[in-house]
Parts: structure tokens; C-alpha cells; sequence
């Protein structure tokens, strides 16, 4: 019962995603005005508006103008939901699993953003980084070694680590990496340290080769082709987060 509340919160909360995902880079209010159709306009129903369900009831269509409706919100609601399972199993019912379900959502949200329009807003990482440099500090254990608390010396140590070590790129690469990239790093290192700073460029930037990688290969996209960093550093973040102690001990054993 437990896990179908805890889902059912994740694919509700994944349909505000959808809302932040889009209205927050426009400028526009996340609160107001109702949802509407893309295409013609008219206010979505609130029965018309259930995650998942509408999409498939409707099959993917307006109600009111038959204008196809972007698989993508289904699958925001459906991933948010699945993370805040993957939570719930991993870390239990407690005020740390709350937190990083918050994280998760906003990662979610800097994500497709990042592929829509090329930015990481500021309205997400400073409050983010604030919320995460007090949690790390007084809160939310170190991913590391999940027994302890972060702490304010690993708290502020990775909010600085991560920041100067992605302004460094930018600076390096003249523009190949944006200041959202950077603010997004401090808000990473303050809620899971240097380590965490680590892990997740680390897998990022695997993950980033890999897709870069295959996007040259098979669909022909240019060097020049930019691919947001966002969304991996994104994944790096969650991994560490999940796994980062059992990934670290995993490379420690290896390297004795
Ligand atoms: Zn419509």
C-alpha cells in the first residue's frame, strides 16, 4: 500500500513536473493559469488530466482539437513516479527519502529543460544550491558513507569543488561548458560532497561520451552538434546518490 501511495504521489507530482518543465524557462507562472492544449487552446479537464491514464484513454490526442499531445508527458509522470519507488525501496520511509525525492523531481525538471532550451535556470540551482548546503549540513547523510551526516565541511567543500571545478572547464573550453552547468555542480556538491562531485562528472561524462558518441555515429550529427550536459550530470547525481557507497567500495576493492 505503501509503494502505490508513494507511486501514485510520484506520477501526480510528475504531472506539476510537466507544467514547471514548461512554463519556467517562458517565464510564466507554474501556479496559474489552468493547463490547456498546446494546439488549440482549450483548458484541459481535470478528468482529462489524470498521469498516465488520459494519456492512453485519449491516446495521446486533445479532446477538443485531436492535436497529438508529446509522449513526453507521460513518460515525466511515469519516471518521476518509478524514482520515487526506487527512493521508498532504497532509503525507507523516512524525512531523507521526502528530500531526495524533491532532489530527483528537480533533476527531472533541469533535464529536460536542458534539452529543450540550452539552459539550467537560476529560479532552480540557487534556491536548490541554498536548500542543498542546509541539508548537507544538518541533515542528509553522506552518500559515501550513509552512517554519518554529511556535514558542513564536506557540504561547503563540495559546493566549492563542484562550482570551481566546472567554471574551470568553462573557462578552459571558452563557452563549451554554461554557467547552469556550474551552479548546477554546487548544488550537487553541497548535497553529496567532493566525492559526489566526483562520481557524478565522472559518470556524466561517460554517459555524455556514449550518447555523443552514438549520436555521430548513427543519426550523423556533427562535432559542432551541442548536447546538453545537464541530463548527465543529472544521472551521475542520482547514481551517486543510489550507489555511490557501494560504487565506491566496488573501485576501492579493485584498487587496493
Ligand atoms: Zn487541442
Amino acid at each position: 500500500m505503501g509503494y502505490l501511495f508513494v507511486f501514485v504521489s510520484g506520477l501526480l507530482i510528475g504531472s506539476f513536473l510537466n507544467v514547471c518543465i514548461y512554463r519556467l524557462p517562458r517565464g510564466e507562472s507554474v501556479v496559474t493559469p489552468a493547463s490547456s492544449c498546446p494546439s488549440c487552446g482549450s483548458a484541459i479537464r481535470p478528468w482529462d488530466n489524470i498521469p498516465l491514464v488520459s494519456y492512453v484513454i485519449l491516446r495521446g490526442r486533445c479532446r477538443h482539437c485531436g492535436g497529438r499531445i508529446s509522449p513526453r508527458y507521460p513518460l515525466v509522470e511515469l519516471l518521476n513516479g518509478l524514482f520515487y519507488l526506487v527512493v521508498l525501496w532504497r532509503f525507507g520511509l523516512s524525512l531523507n527519502s521526502l528530500f531526495y525525492m524533491v532532489y530527483f523531481s528537480t533533476l527531472i525538471v533541469i533535464t529536460f529543460i536542458d534539452i529543450d532550451f540550452q539552459i539550467i535556470p537560476d529560479a532552480i540551482t540557487l534556491p536548490g544550491t541554498a536548500a542543498a548546503l542546509l541539508l548537507g549540513i544538518f541533515l542528509i547523510p553522506d552518500p559515501f558513507d550513509r552512517g554519518s551526516v554529511l556535514g558542513a565541511k564536506q557540504s561547503i567543500l563540495g559546493l566549492l569543488i563542484g562550482g570551481g571545478l566546472f567554471y574551470t572547464v568553462a573557462l578552459v573550453s571558452r563557452g563549451g561548458m554554461g554557467g547552469g552547468d556550474i551552479k548546477m555542480m554546487a548544488m550537487v556538491g553541497a548535497l553529496t560532497g567532493w566525492k559526489g562531485v566526483l562520481m557524478t562528472t565522472f559518470i556524466g561524462s561517460l554517459a555524455g561520451s556514449i550518447i555523443g558518441i552514438s549520436l555521430m555515429l548513427f543519426k550523423g550529427k556533427g562535432r559542432k552538434t551541442r548536447i546538453p550536459f545537464g541530463p548527465f550530470l543529472a544521472l551521475g547525481s542520482v547514481v551517486s546518490i543510489l550507489y555511490g557507497e557501494e560504487l565506491l567500495g566496488l573501485y576501492l576493492r579493485g584498487h587496493p
